[in-house]
């Protein structure tokens, strides 16, 4: 391996707490991850506190379809009807040829994608919720999402739990602490290896 930063793929239906667990990895100085962040393009209209190129870059569609012909991005998905996200190759070069370690928060299409393209350089991981209903419930607490749009994202997350088995580490996030725990451990494992 090169002095190149390794890259760790997590994925997980939307509202296991896959952005909680990052974060706390992220604001985690103590364990020597040393992780940048891949901030996303998406068409996705903010969510209120969502910050342009911070949590995304946030384009219209017509932008995005540009950057696909221009070939910018590394994987892209349309993720929901008409909401499409991908993964920069400018964000992922600027990280890993500083050396830092890069995290990727996308859909498991695109880690799995990622893992094709990457191999041995890339770990996946994948959140699973501890059931649907709890996945259900998460969502409707969070209220981020109208009725209609919590309907899409539990089909939609059926379908990624199925996909769970291809990756190469999968953590249930029944008890916040210990996902955080169990994730940072596998990070440090593929890190240090
Ligand atoms: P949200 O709208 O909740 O921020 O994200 C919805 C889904 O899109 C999540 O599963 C998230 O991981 C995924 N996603 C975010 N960025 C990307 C990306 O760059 N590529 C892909 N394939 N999925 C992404």
């Amino acid at each position: 391996m090169d002095n190149k930063g390794k890259i760790i793929v997590v994925a997980a239906p939307s509202g296991c707490g896959k952005s909680t667990i990052i974060n706390a990895l992220l604001n985690d100085k103590n364990c020597n991850l040393n992780l940048g962040f891949a901030v996303s393009a998406t068409t996705r209209l903010p969510r209120e506190g969502e910050k342009e190129g911070v949590n995304y870059y946030f384009m219209s569609e017509e932008a995005f379809r540009k950057a696909i012909a221009d070939n910018l991005f590394v994987e892209y998905e349309e993720v929901y009807p008409g909401r499409f996200y991908g993964t920069l190759r400018s964000e992922i070069e600027r990280i890993t040829d500083n050396g830092l370690n890069i995290i990727l928060d996308i859909d498991v299409n695109g880690a799995l994608g990622v893992k094709n393209i990457y191999g041995k350089q890339a770990l996946t991981i994948f959140i699973n919720p501890p059931s649907i209903d709890a996945l259900r419930q998460r969502l409707e607490n969070r209220g981020t999402e109208a009725a209609d749009v919590i309907d899409v994202r539990i089909s939609r997350a059926k379908y990624e739990i199925s996909r769970a088995p291809e990756f190469d580490k999968i953590i249930v996030n029944d008890n916040l602490d210990k996902a955080i725990n169990d994730t940072r451990s596998a990070m440090l494992e593929f890190i240090n290896k």
